[in-house]
């Protein structure tokens, strides 16, 4: 605790310093941020992100030892999933009906007709899933293609299980080599404070204020809609299925929030969101690695509540009024747009334009929210990470593995089984 204490001491002081020279030094804030808050926090994003490939391969590999028999796995797998698109439907009818009922886009005079965006090509969703087989395991993993990793990763362990005492040296050599990067994992965290507070200060040095003022209604109801979501939805499922108090879930994940919130980049949070749920919520590693990897891949609900709320107030702005069937739609598409969306900063709004077009509104409106995403992507990112963390809960006691709250961390399911 002593770590997420020092992260917020971090944040608290990130947020005021970056405050205090965006509002009396805000030249100064450039140059500044060049050499000072900028770098210290890359070098900690640079050194998360480092762990990331390593981790993912190594845990799944074990995991699926661990997990061994292929009908647990599926089963496993099946729950992963539907937890994964039940709550990001849910999520963004959350949003949707806030948006609905608050009307952030009528609350305002929003200049919609000179407005100019130039959308990114998304990635087409489905080509993402189809390409899940790795022609080369290689080029996965310098890509850092993390469903193709996962899938590579899962075949090793699968073989690895199969073949048994054969290969026994291998799996000897993954076990040290975890326990290698766990190490490695708890040593990058002892910087987070200093990292956290460099992106903070960075992120709220250069936040244009003028847009949060204007945008308060929208920032209003995806802030609304995601506290929301956390707290029934995860709360709920973790207190119902996980039989776990939910504020001891998000005490003890606490620090992979913050840190989620200064580097709005799943991915790079994952190698803490994984410790946390193993060392402190109990989790097998076995399950926290297949549902963390794929949930900070696929399991966006943050981002879901914003491409829906997003749509709601951009057809508000554009006076432009959605039909019941034309909302079904949203929901199908934003639940396509959050798992095709890559777990870094920003690309939500990329995958917003595929949700705009489905229902035939400009994309151009992406302009209006544009100012106020980086704020909304530090909280959206934490929330897409306590989602996976809150499956990773529900599932393992569902298959009777979840360890004891103040007992050992369970290293691998079959010892508890
Ligand atoms: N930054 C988010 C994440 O990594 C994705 C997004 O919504 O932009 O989870």
């Amino acid at each position: 605790m002593k770590l997420a204490r020092n992260i917020i001491i971090a944040l608290i002081a990130g947020v005021i310093v970056g405050l205090a020279l965006n509002l009396f030094a805000p030249n100064v804030f450039g140059p500044v941020d060049t050499y000072l808050f900028g770098p210290l926090g890359t070098i900690f994003l640079n050194l998360m992100k480092m762990l990331v490939v390593p981790v993912v391969f190594v845990s799944i590999v074990l995991g699926t030892v661990g997990i061994g028999d292929p009908k647990k796995l599926g089963r496993i797998g099946g729950k992963t999933l539907g937890f994964f698109l039940i709550t990001t439907a849910v999520a963004i009818v959350i949003a949707l009906a806030l948006a609905l009922v608050l009307k952030p886009g009528a609350a305002g005079d929003f200049d919609t007709a000179g407005i100019t965006y130039e959308a990114t090509e998304a990635p087409p969703v489905m080509d993402t899933l189809l390409g899940i087989i790795p022609t080369n395991p290689v080029t996965a993993m310098a890509e850092g293609n993390m469903l193709q990793i996962i899938f590579f990763a899962a075949l090793i362990g699968f073989g690895i299980a199969m073949l048994g005492k054969k290969v026994e040296r291998v799996k000897e050599v993954l076990e040290q080599a975890n326990d290698l990067i766990m190490y490695l994992i708890t040593f990058v965290m002892k910087f987070a404070p200093y990292g956290a507070f460099g992106l903070i200060a960075s992120a709220v040095g250069s936040q244009g204020f003028d847009a949060i003022r204007a945008m308060g209604m929208y920032m209003g109801v995806v802030l609304g809609a995601l506290l929301i979501h956390s707290l029934v939805v995860y709360g709920g499922a973790v207190s119902l299925i996980g039989k776990r108090n939910p504020i001891w879930f998000f005490k003890n994940f606490f620090p992979a929030q913050v840190v989620a919130f200064s580097t709005a980049s799943s991915a790079a949070t994952l190698p803490v969101s994984m410790k946390m749920a193993q060392d402190r919520l109990k989790v097998p590693e076995s399950i926290s690695s297949f549902t963390q990897s794929l949930g900070a891949t696929i399991n966006m609900d943050g981002t879901a509540i914003m491409q829906g709320a997003a749509v709601v107030f951009i057809a508000q702005a554009f006076g432009i009024e959605l039909s019941m069937g034309q909302l079904v739609i949203v929901v199908l598409t934003a639940v396509l747009a959050s798992i095709g969306t890559a777990a870094v900063p920003g690309a939500g709004l990329i995958m917003l334009a595929m949700v705009l077009t489905s229902v035939g509104l400009p994309v151009e409106g992406i302009a209006l929210v544009l100012g106020v995403d980086r704020l909304l992507d530090m909280v959206r990112t934490a929330v897409n990470i306590t989602g996976d963390a809150a499956c990773a809960v529900v599932v393992s006691q569902s298959e009777g593995v979840l360890g004891e709250p103040d007992g050992e961390a369970v290293p691998t399911d079959t010892e508890t089984a």
